[in-house]
């Protein structure tokens, strides 16, 4: 595994904004990890990991991202009325999506149509329409810090909306997910909801999804639509006028220009409504808001 200097972040992400990261690297497997980890360690760098980059917008990071998509490989063990199905974490989701709808499987089925490794899905407890992917979700395997492994049961971690221990406690290896067989075909219903982002959202545009998490009770899409923000501009970033909590890259955005709309938005959101928005997107950069220095225990 190499590790590479001054990498271009843009291509890594699905918005393609993004700085330079000072290293970059692609480990194959968990050996190569613990080996980052210790040069993080001995170096004093924070580390990055990185899936798809589907809800991460770089600017300039000055540690390591560990691009984590080539941890590769799926397990499945077939019962009657269920299937346990081991994920590694660079696996894309779509492949749980695809192989839920060959096996006529419940649950993962909803979280098509939008990109995402197993890893960091189960690290941003990715859903859609109701579901969120802890629900089908039974054990994590993963590295912690110091690069020590770890199995744990999701019934002992505290997963919440968009929201998991993950990466505070460490690195997802693999995750383990317990699926039944659905009662009536999923076939239509995975079909309506890929006709239902189609006609919502911009998902042919540059864009990470949604900027922001709903607040209680409501939706950060309705609140930027009232303030005007539903094809706001600034630069060459834009709230995207299909859908105002997705924002779009109209061709070489930057990240400052991401920022300062981010900011725009919030401002506005607040003086109207008293409600502070929160990011769901992760916006990293110098030393990374979710990057960590690596510490000997
Ligand atoms: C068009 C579009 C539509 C979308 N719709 C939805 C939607 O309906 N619902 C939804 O939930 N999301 C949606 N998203 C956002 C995004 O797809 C999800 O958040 C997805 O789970 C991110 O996965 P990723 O692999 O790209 O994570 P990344 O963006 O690479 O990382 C996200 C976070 O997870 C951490 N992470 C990544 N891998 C690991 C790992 N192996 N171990 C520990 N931490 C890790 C990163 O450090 C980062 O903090 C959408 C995005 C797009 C572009």
């Amino acid at each position: 595994m190499k590790l590479l200097k001054h990498v271009k972040l843009s291509s890594f992400t699905t918005i393609g904004v993004g700085g330079t990261a000072r290293y970059f690297c692609e480990p194959k497997n968990i050996e190569d990890i613990i080996h980052v980890l210790l040069f993080a360690l001995d170096k004093g760098l924070e580390v990055f990991p990185l899936g798809r980059g589907a809800n991460t917008i770089f600017g300039d990071f000055d540690g390591i991202v560990l691009n984590l998509r080539r941890l590769r490989g799926i397990r499945i063990q077939k019962a009657d009325e269920t299937f346990l199905i081991e994920a590694m974490a660079g696996e894309p989701l779509s492949e749980l999506v695809k192989l839920s709808i060959e096996e006529n499987l419940e649950g993962l089925y909803r979280l098509a149509g939008f990109p995402a490794t197993v890893g960091g899905a189960v690290a941003m407890n990715a859903g859609a329409f109701g579901y969120e992917i802890r629900k089908n979700l039974l054990e994590v395997k993963f590295l912690d810090w110091e690069g020590r492994p770890h199995r744990v049961k999701v019934k002992e971690l505290d997963f919440s909306y968009r929201s998991s221990p993950f990466p505070e406690l460490g690195f997802v290896v693999s995750a383990l997910f317990e699926v039944p067989k659905a009662e009536v075909s999923v076939k239509e219903q995975h079909r309506a909801i890929v006709k239902k982002r189609k006609q919502t959202q911009p998902i042919n545009m540059p864009t990470s999804g949604s900027t922001f998490k709903n607040p209680p009770e409501d939706y950060a899409g309705r609140l930027l639509e009232k303030v005007g923000m539903k094809g706001y501009r600034l630069g060459q970033v834009a709230f995207s006028d299909i859908h105002a909590n997705f924002l779009v890259n109209l061709g070489g955005g930057t990240y400052t220009q991401v920022v300062r709309i981010i900011e725009e938005a919030k401002r506005r959101v607040f003086e109207e409504f008293g409600i502070i928005l929160e990011e769901e997107v992760r916006l990293v950069e110098g030393s990374g808001a979710y990057g960590r220095k690596v510490h000997r225990t």
